[in-house]
């Protein structure tokens, strides 16, 4: 018997795979299990990425180190999640220790056990009466475990909005008591309707049709679900899941945002008894380590998460669902730049299993798609029930704005105009509600001295600072929103020491400020109206966003104000009217991929008005309202301007009508940056059929002290450019200049 030679994945910058001994005494790891190694003077956790037995190292024999031990059984990474890692490390040209680190838990890194014991609940008694009435939380959890005798994994009790306190509670109340079982030890029962499904329609029933054909064939087919908001595509999703559900597999459902898993949660919950298994952003190591496994071994069901979820190992998966798919969260932007969409893509066809992306704005990348042959597409043009699509207006705000009373008594323009403020009394009249959307937080974007011109700027970033303030502060204070830099406002001009300090343009606090003065004041109004801010700012407490939705949901008319954190796929019954402040905002920016950003964001916004039985209306303010872009969108709709935005990306070769890859260098010193960015492009081959354009400063040049300088590569074709980068991207970071500075690479980036 002779020692086997192993590659081991390992994440350390200096390379990938690491060749190690295996000593004859010990088992041939299998591939994708955990084992410990030498690695200069520490001892560092790898992943089994090959065997060699007959293989020559590069390694001399006498310096190849042996491995120190074997962590796992089986493999903690398999088959299909080796493949899936294999495909992402040469897809975005990452190094595959790197991409496992990124794909498992931390305490999977770290090297703990893969077996955790989760915490089971079961109840002692089913008496509710011992639990006041008022202790609602409480007994919804109780009732919860009472329904399942099996007895109730803690990350699934989270889920539904447990907290450690309730619990606690309940077990010293000698309710509930506390068990541990690994996840595999729970039987799993398949998951069975709760409620009645709802009788489709006709559009509802033909996409159906397709989905229901492809899961039984067990076969790769994308669907693009097209449908405008409020046309059932959440229904197309639960029927689809009850045919993968009912066959014993589980269905991953794809959100853009931690906010709106709760609400899916619900949705999904009332229709299904399954376990319902709900990954995102906020849970920490030990549950994130829970859910991991719980994916893996099958007992969850259907999993609700956020982009990152897509990475996870899957026992048994039988459909991708992607919501809102056109969103710009799913683009991992740091690190592993993956998309989700396109790894979801990746995996469905490995698994051989159906994909949808639902959407009422598709990117133009999925159009294309679509075009191309590549996705199928399934339309719902009508919203389901009783609503119908809300009309949309654009207001023109060069004709004035209408007054409203400050502080100091005097009248000041706001930022609306007098034919908004008309519509708004109207609907809340009606015992309606206003949605008012700004896609800008804080009090205003700008402090300007109007003696001297001097605008207070971010001394770490290429940045306006934005002015904060709200009631319970007694100064404004001055936030970068790029890199966290906080000050007090100044009461003189820093430059001139004139007290002439001004506050520039509207965020939502102050656009708060104003429908203050006008809905909401004692006064002068005869019903103040409440108001319901909702930002990042406003949001930060915990329970903060529960207790918004709360009061939404049960308060008559009210106006809610925010950025597009309130747009996002929420469902609010009573919004009969829409306000998009100043959509001039988003076609502002030079990112060529604004406008379609721009537009997604409008009818994202205005899909909030009218979704159940009553009408809805949306108020579009602008300066510009001969905007081609926008009366394309407001007269003919999204999909016509889509389709237009698209032809002239084919006609300007841009992506998804070319392939990118953007390099950024970074680093304390500009000329540093710039001079690996050069180095960079003086490697490349003489002849190419690339576009080639550097060094670029990024659109933000200096960020948090760094300066970023990037390259862009655009080829025609795909299979070229990867060839290239394979090549061209490790001898750039071999590169002397590269030692400088931090060097990363970006495949389909959203912007440059
Ligand atoms: P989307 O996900 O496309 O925004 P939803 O699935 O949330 O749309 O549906 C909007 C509303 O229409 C929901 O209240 C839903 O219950 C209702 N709905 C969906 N499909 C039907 C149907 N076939 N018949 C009646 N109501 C429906
Ligand atoms: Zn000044
Ligand atoms: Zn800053």
């Amino acid at each position: 018997m002779h020692d086997s030679l192993i590659q081991v994945a390992l994440n350390v910058p200096v390379g990938d795979l690491f060749d190690y001994l295996c000593p004859a005494e010990l088992p041939l790891p299998p591939l994708g299990v955990r084992v410990q190694v030498p690695f200069g003077t520490r001892q560092l956790i790898g992943i089994v990425a090959n065997h060699n037995p007959q293989a020559m190292s590069q390694v001399p024999k006498n310096k190849l180190k042996t491995i120190t031990k074997i962590l796992d059984d089986t493999p903690i990474i398999d088959e299909p999640l080796q493949r899936l890692a294999t495909w992402l490390a040469d897809y975005y040209h990452h190094r595959l220790g790197d991409v496992y680190a990124v794909m498992l838990p931390s305490l999977i890194n770290q090297g703990k056990p893969i077996t955790t014991h989760l915490p089971y609940y079961h109840a002692t008694t089913n008496d509710l009466t011992q639990l006041s009435k008022t202790a609602k939380k409480q007994r919804q959890i109780f009732t919860h475990i009472i329904n399942h005798p099996d007895g109730v994994s803690e990350p699934e009790l989270y889920a539904i909005g447990a907290t450690r306190k309730i619990l606690l509670s309940l077990i010293e109340k000698g309710l509930i008591s506390q068990s541990k079982q690994s996840p595999s030890d729970k039987p799993v029962i398949t998951a069975q309707l709760k409620s009645l499904e709802l009788s489709t329609n006709a559009e509802q029933a033909a996409a159906l049709r397709a989905i229901h054909t492809a899961i039984d064939k067990g076969a790769y087919q994308g669907f693009l679900l097209d449908g405008v908001t409020g046309s059932g595509k959440t229904e197309v999703y639960l029927q689809a899941m009850h045919r993968v559900l009912t066959a014993g597999k589980q269905a991953l459902i794809l959100v853009p945002e931690i906010g709106l898993t709760p609400q899916t949660q619900a949705r999904f919950g009332s229709r299904f008894d399954a376990n319902i298994c709900v990954l995102h952003s906020g849970m920490n190591d030990t549950q994130r380590l829970q859910g991991w496994q719980a994916c893996r071994t099958g007992t969850a069901q259907i999993i609700i998460g956020t982009r990152s979820s897509i990475l996870y190992p899957f026992a048994n998966l039988g459909l991708i669902i992607i919501d809102e798919a056109h969103d710009n969260s799913y683009k991992q932007q740091d690190h592993l730049r993956y998309h989700a969409c396109d790894v979801a893509m990746v995996r469905a066809l490995f698994a051989q299993i159906p994909i949808i992306l639902g959407t009422a704005t598709p990117s133009l990348e999925q159009l294309k798609l679509v075009h191309d042959h590549k996705l199928h597409h399934l339309t719902l043009t009508k919203r389901a029930g009783n609503a119908t699509a809300a009309a949309m207006h654009l207001v023109d705000i060069r004709q004035g704005e209408f007054f409203a009373p400050s502080a100091d008594g005097q009248p000041r323009p706001t930022s609306l105009a007098p034919a908004t403020v008309q519509k708004m009394h109207a609907c809340l009249s009606r015992g309606e509600q206003v949605l008012v959307f700004l896609n800008r937080r804080g009090y205003a974007p700008i402090l300007l001295c109007q003696s001297c011109g001097y605008q207070a700027d971010c001394p770490h970033c290429d940045a306006h600072l934005t002015v904060h303030k709200n009631s319970s502060q007694a100064h404004a204070s001055l936030h970068c929103h790029h890199c966290g830099y906080r000050i007090l406002a100044p009461e003189h001009c820093p430059e001139c020491n004139s007290r002439n300090l001004t506050n520039i343009g509207t965020g939502t606090t102050r656009l708060a400020e104003e429908l203050h003065a006008l809905f909401a004041n004692p006064q002068t109004t005869r019903t103040p109206y409440p108001i319901i801010q909702i930002d990042r700012d406003t949001m930060r407490k915990k329970d903060a966003w529960e207790n918004a939705m709360q009061q939404i949901h049960t308060q008559g008319a009210s106006i809610l104000v925010g950025t597009q954190m309130i747009a996002k796929g929420h469902h609010f019954e009573n919004v009969t009217l829409v306000v998009i402040v100043n959509a001039d905002l988003g076609f502002l920016s030079p990112d060529f991929r604004s406008p379609e950003h721009t537009a997604q964001r409008i009818i994202q916004v205005a899909g909030r008005a009218g979704r159940a039985s009553k009408a809805g209306e949306v108020l579009i303010q602008t300066l510009r309202p001969d905007n081609p872009l926008l009366t394309t969108l407001i007269k003919q709709g999204y999909h016509a301007l889509a389709y237009q935005l698209l032809d002239d990306r084919r006609r300007l070769n841009l992506p998804p009508y070319s392939h990118a890859a953007l390099v950024r260098a970074d680093s304390h010193r500009y000329q540093h940056a710039k001079t690996a960015i050069i180095a960079a492009k003086n490697a490349l081959p003489t002849q190419h059929s690339f576009i080639v354009n550097a060094p670029i400063d990024a659109p933000m040049t200096k960020k948090n002290n760094r300066y970023v300088v990037q390259l862009l590569i655009l080829a025609k074709n795909r299979r070229l450019l990867h060839e290239l980068l394979n090549h061209w991207w490790p001898a750039v970071l071999q590169l002397p200049s590269s030692k400088a500075v931090r060097l990363t690479i970006d495949i389909d980036p959203v912007g440059w």
